[in-house]
């Protein structure tokens, strides 16, 4: 059996972060997964490093759309019945965190490692020699709705609050900016601060190469063979063989509840799908930089592979069949705001993000187990927060002090 410091078990942003910070401490780590590195949720992401806003997705406060939503027509949200019904009281979780004092909460505890994410992507892309892959685009959020004027104001009040660069763009200054997309909006916001990148994929594999460059392995192998062995160490089969380590960290985004509920931690982590699909633009039409609809609930961004067209959330069962409806109501949106032209897949790929009902991840050591580690739940914003959720839950694996505390995003605030 081979002997590791730390097994790292999931290779998506989260997992290969914490592998590679690990490393760069000097300890021997095996990274597992079933896939290539950087084939999960990070690979279809919308790439956007978001170090710019403090609040997190809400559950709605309006009957008006909470009444759009129940109709199960709209771009923004799709569920599954019996999924929805299921989750009732993870939901109601959901909109107890969506109140004022928990927003505020919520802005305290994730604020330092929001403005901390920027760096440490920084610092893991030199170290992969990834930096190709990033792109100093800022977003821009746009709201098409005439009701939905009040919303933009509010982001722009919230975001002069916080300190936030974010700047109203005329649509002659978007001419300049985005010569291609078209003015079919009333508000446009611009948020200079956070950054994109062309292949979340790409850059989540290449973390993992230098993992292993730097002396860490990569394996494949199915996380459900963990097991506590008698002398006092974590073992997983893998494709290279039996392994063990006395430390174990649980990276699994959103296939870790079912693991974790196995060693006694039911922690309330539920997936919202979501989809993306890249489209050929038409003519010589070009798009610099990601640009959310926030009234519709999606982004178009440029990727290696075309446009990518990502959608809002869908409440589903992790792994059931595809139901990519929402997919079918935004193409007509976001051609009303790009000349997007020919898919380049033949179907759309689905993703699911890992989501606690507070927003934030579940990170650090669990509660009842020598040696057994989560860096979990990362939600909406994983890739941008991987690196820096890594650095701060192997500082803790290595008996470091994290740089920002991470105490109150352990999991004994579920347990
Ligand atoms: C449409 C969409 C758009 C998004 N846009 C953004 C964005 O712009 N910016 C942002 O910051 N975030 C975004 N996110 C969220 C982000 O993608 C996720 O939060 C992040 O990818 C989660 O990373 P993870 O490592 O926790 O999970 P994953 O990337 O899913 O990694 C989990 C890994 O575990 C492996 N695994 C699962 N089961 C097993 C097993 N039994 N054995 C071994 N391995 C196993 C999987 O193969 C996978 O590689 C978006 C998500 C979606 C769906």
């Amino acid at each position: 059996m081979k002997s590791f410091d730390v097994m790292v078990l999931g290779a998506g942003m989260a997992g290969v972060s914490v592998a590679h910070a690990l490393v760069e401490r000097g300890r021997q780590v095996l990274l597992v997964d079933r896939q290539e590195p950087g084939e999960g949720t990070s690979y279809g992401n919308a790439g956007v490093i978001e170090t710019d806003g403090f609040t997190p997705v809400t559950f709605p406060d309006d009957w008006r759309s909470l009444m759009r939503y129940a109709l199960n027509r709209e771009s923004e949200v799709h569920y599954h019945l019996k999924t929805l019904v299921r989750m009732a009281p993870w939901l109601a979780a959901l909109r107890r965190h969506s109140q004022p004092d928990a927003l505020v909460r919520y802005a305290e505890i994730m604020k330092p490692l929001i403005l901390a994410a920027g760096t440490a992507h920084d610092h893991l892309a030199e170290q992969a020699g990834a930096t190709g892959f990033y792109r100093e685009t800022g977003w821009i959020k746009l709201f098409r709705d005439p009701a939905s004027r009040k919303d933009a104001e509010a982001m722009m009040r919230d975001a002069y609050a916080a300190g936030t660069h974010c700047a109203e763009i005329s649509k002659e200054a978007m001419a300049e900016l985005e010569p291609h997309l078209r003015p079919d909006y009333h508000t446009a916001l611009y948020f200079g601060g956070s950054r994109s990148v062309s292949s979340p994929g790409g850059v989540t594999n290449a973390i993992a190469q230098s993992v292993v460059a730097n002396g860490g392995t990569f394996a494949t192998g199915n996380a459900a063979t963990l097991a506590w062995d008698t002398d006092n160490c974590w073992t997983v089969r893998t494709a290279a063989g039996p392994c063990r380590a006395p430390d174990a960290v649980i990276a699994l985004g959103p296939w870790a509840k079912t693991l974790i509920e196995r060693f006694g931690y039911r922690l309330p982590l539920e997936v919202k799908r979501g989809y993306h699909r890249h489209f050929v633009p038409s003519g010589n039409a070009g798009l610099s930089r990601p640009v959310v609809d926030m009234d519709n609930g999606f982004v178009i961004t440029p990727m290696e592979r075309g446009i990518r067209l990502t959608s809002g959330i869908e409440f589903a069962e992790l792994d059931s069949a595809p139901t990519p409806v929402q997919m079918g109501r935004i193409l007509p949106m976001a051609q009303a705001l790009f000349p997007l032209d020919e898919p380049v897949e033949a179907e759309p790929w689905m993703g699911n993000r890992p989501c606690t009902p507070d927003s934030m991840p579940v990170l650090g050591r669990a509660p009842n187990h020598a040696g057994l580690w989560f860096s979990i739940g990362h939600g909406h914003w994983g890739f941008s927060l991987g690196p820096i959720t890594g650095r701060l839950v192997a500082q803790a694996i290595v008996g470091e002090t994290p740089d920002h505390p991470i105490d109150r995003l352990s999991a004994t605030r579920f347990v």
